[in-house]
């Protein structure tokens, strides 16, 4: 019997196939790796913050990028290549960042990733996850007093889309979380975000993969996805490495990898991989190291206490599909952490790690139908696809079964680029 089919087993493909499951479809998720979450989903920064649901495109954007056009260790490093798709990805990306754009999309963002948070919390008071999730709250460090002023009037923009956030001074933030005292430089003040909360994104993906595997989701590891079977312009199933399998519909659900599958149904995504890295490190002293979850604005990096261990995460490259190490990049962002959190860490054992966020150039996630029949878009999540991946797989799930969504899901729809 054709089912509901899934591509891809990152954090907003196990969502989506979990909602689905709870609407009553037969879903079937198709995933190229041997498990849930190993591509993006795997090590990100771990942050599930409504704190920062607002997209990069934002008005002081456009200047900062110059300044960094030429440092290899800046936080977005620029690397052009002869590539019409990246070219057209940045026109989009720079025409998003005025003042009205972004907090438009800031409040649509604010709101899924609120809902987000209501689900999660549902979600894990039924079903066992073992997933280092919990709510120490967020605390984003200001080194410099100018940009620390200007975020105080950003933190009110906030408070009024209903995430709370209070400016503090450096005592006040020291006594939120004392382990920053060791900072290696003077904090100017701090926005604090008290309902954020982290958790491990891989723990996560695979738990609620099982999870849904229980409620009869069928999940079909180390299969290659080659393309979309067309019957006209709609879609009816889906080639793969072991052949061809019938979908009565077929959410796309690949990350940076929708785009090309997309193109064969005659769309036009506009996602783009924006390559990042994380560093985990594990706790050799776990007293003098934060639990309160960081973004620290100096070098633009989230830092999350997962169980044992800390995660930072950042930086932004456009490398095309490369997921080396760029051994600059990634020192750059362990140094960063350890100015930040001086002790504490066993860095012997540091882990790096470098993954593919899927950009869209407003910052919004797609989700909903694709305008080809039977074909459904779960993409584009980039920064912040482990803050909305719950509320994304209910609202595509609520779409796909022509059910009326709890938030607004006009504003995620595919149209929005070709008006
Ligand atoms: C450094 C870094 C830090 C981040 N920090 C945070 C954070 O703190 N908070 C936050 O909310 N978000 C964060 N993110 C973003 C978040 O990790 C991503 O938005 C999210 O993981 C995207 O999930 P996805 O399911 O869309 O994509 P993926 O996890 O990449 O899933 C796509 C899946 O499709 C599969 N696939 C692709 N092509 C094929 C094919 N042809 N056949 C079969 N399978 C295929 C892949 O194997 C993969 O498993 C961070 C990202 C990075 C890189």
């Amino acid at each position: 019997m054709a089912k509901t089919v899934v591509l891809g087993a990152g954090v907003v493909g196990v969502a989506c196939a979990y909602y689905l499951a709870r609407a009553g479809r037969e879903v079937l998720v198709l995933e190229r790796q041997a498990q849930a979450g190993l591509e993006t989903s795997f090590a990100n920064a771990g942050l599930l913050t409504p704190g920062h649901a607002v997209p990069w495109a934002g008005p002081d954007v456009p200047l900062k990028m110059l300044k960094w056009l030429s440092r290899e260790d800046a936080p977005l490093r620029f690397r052009l290549f002869a590539d019409p798709a990246q070219w057209r990805w940045l026109l989009r990306f720079l025409g998003n960042c005025t003042r009205a754009r972004f907090e438009t999309h800031a409040a649509r963002l604010i709101e899924l990733a609120l809902y987000n948070q209501s689900l999660l919390r549902e979600l894990r008071s039924a079903a066992a996850l073992d997933d280092d999730v919990h709510a120490p709250g967020l605390l984003h460090i200001f080194d410099d007093a100018r940009v620390f002023d200007a975020a105080r009037t950003h933190a009110a923009f906030m408070t009024r889309h209903g995430v709370a956030q209070h400016p503090l001074d450096t005592a006040a933030c020291l006594r939120i979380e004392p382990a920053l005292a060791r900072c290696a430089y003077p904090i100017a003040g701090a926005i604090h975000t008290p309902d954020d909360a982290c958790g491990d994104a891989l723990k996560f993906t695979q738990g609620l993969a099982r999870h849904a595997a229980e409620r009869g989701v069928e999940f079909r590891y180390g299969c290659t996805i080659r393309g979309l079977a067309l019957a006209g312009d709609a879609v009816r199933g889906v080639h793969t490495d072991a052949g061809e399998l019938p979908a009565e519909a077929v959410v796309l659900s690949l990350g940076s990898y929708s785009p090309a599958l997309a193109r064969q149904a005659g769309l036009r995504l506009p996602v783009h991989p924006l390559k990042g890295y994380s560093v985990t490190v594990p706790l050799s002293d776990p007293g003098r190291v934060p639990s309160v979850s960081l973004y620290e604005e100096r070098h633009k990096i989230g830092v999350s206490r997962l169980g044992d261990r800390l995660r930072a995460g950042g930086t932004a490259e456009f490398a095309r599909f490369d997921t080396s190490l760029n051994a600059v990049r990634g020192r750059a962002l362990l140094d960063a952490l350890q100015a930040l959190v001086p002790a504490g860490l066993d860095l012997a054992r540091t882990t790096h790690w470098a993954g593919l966020r899927p950009m869209s150039p407003d910052g919004m996630p797609i989700l909903g139908p694709s305008g080809a029949g039977g074909l459904y878009l779960a993409t584009g999540h980039g920064t912040l696809g482990w803050t909305l991946a719950c509320a994304s797989g209910k609202v595509l799930a609520d779409l796909l079964c022509g059910r009326t969504p709890q938030v607004e899901a006009g504003a995620f729809d595919l149209q929005r680029f070709h008006p």
